[in-house]
């Protein structure tokens, strides 16, 4: 019987490349989505990847949401945490809204929908959960205060995450992509993405959607057992940490 995986913000961008790349490592497939049911109807129609809506800031709503999921398809071995969203703007000018919806997204939504499914995974003694972190939480970002603060927070709570599901055979790990081709990236001016950002990189060009999932494949096997705690920084040579 092949596991299952769930993959949050699983039917757009980023997501979408890990959800379609698990489903070929031979993973049943969960796609959860926040609201954009266009999308995830033709993410599903051309995947055949059943998707399911919830918001991973809603904690209850990430309890049922996991339950039913472990009610149609079976124990959850693999959680991609990757759902994100920003709301930028300088510090002095941030309002509390702007703060409050991305912590309780990027940060509180790890929270939500990992602890409901901990005690499973520490029961069966295997889980992998992989946290979708970013660059600017590494090396923060101005005009981005709330998604620094809660994409470091996501790789605290990776490592004291591995250290407590070391025991029970769950490995926690984080991948901080650096600028990736989606919709949001290259939603950018031409111009600026030309001339102010390409040029930060090193390898001279964004990264692919799927760049990214086949990193979260690796953390996901057998192979990476013995990797827990580990941030993979995959951002074309942009910041070393
Ligand atoms: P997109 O904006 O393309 O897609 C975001 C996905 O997250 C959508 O499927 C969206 O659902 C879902 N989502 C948003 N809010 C919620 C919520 N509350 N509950 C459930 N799902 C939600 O994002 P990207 O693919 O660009 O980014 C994916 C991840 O990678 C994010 O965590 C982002 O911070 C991170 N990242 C991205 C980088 C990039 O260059 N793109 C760089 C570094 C990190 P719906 O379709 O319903 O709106």
């Amino acid at each position: 019987m092949s596991k299952v995986a769930v993959v949050t913000g699983g039917t757009r961008g980023i997501g979408a490349a890990i959800s379609v790349a698990l489903k070929a490592a031979g993973y049943t497939v969960a796609a959860n989505y926040a609201g954009n049911d266009e999308a995830a109807a033709q993410f599903t129609a051309k995947t055949g990847i059943k998707a399911y809506k919830w918001s991973v800031a809603d904690y209850d709503a990430c309890t049922a949401g996991l339950a039913k999921v472990e009610a149609e398809l079976g124990p959850i071995a693999v959680l991609v945490n990757n759902a994100g969203i920003t709301r930028d703007a300088m510090f002095h000018k941030m309002t509390p809204q702007q703060w409050k919806e991305v912590i309780d997204t990027n940060l509180s939504g790890v929270f939500n929908m990992t602890h409901p499914i901990w005690g499973g995974m520490r029961d069966r003694k295997f889980g992998r959960v992989i946290n979708i972190s970013s660059i600017n939480g590494q090396k923060g970002q101005a005009g981005q205060a709330n998604y620094s603060a809660a994409k470091a927070g996501d790789l605290g709570m990776t490592k004291a995450l591995a250290q407590e599901g070391a025991r029970a055979g769950i490995t926690v790990n984080a991948i901080c992509p650096g600028y990736i081709g989606t919709e949001m990236v290259r939603a950018i001016d031409e111009k600026v993405l030309k001339e102010r950002i390409i040029p930060q990189i090193p390898v001279g060009r964004l990264g692919e959607p799927e760049e990214i999932a086949r990193c979260v494949v690796f953390l996901a096997s057998d192979d990476a057992g013995f990797i827990t705690g580990s941030t993979i920084s995959a951002n074309g040579g942009q910041y070393f940490v």
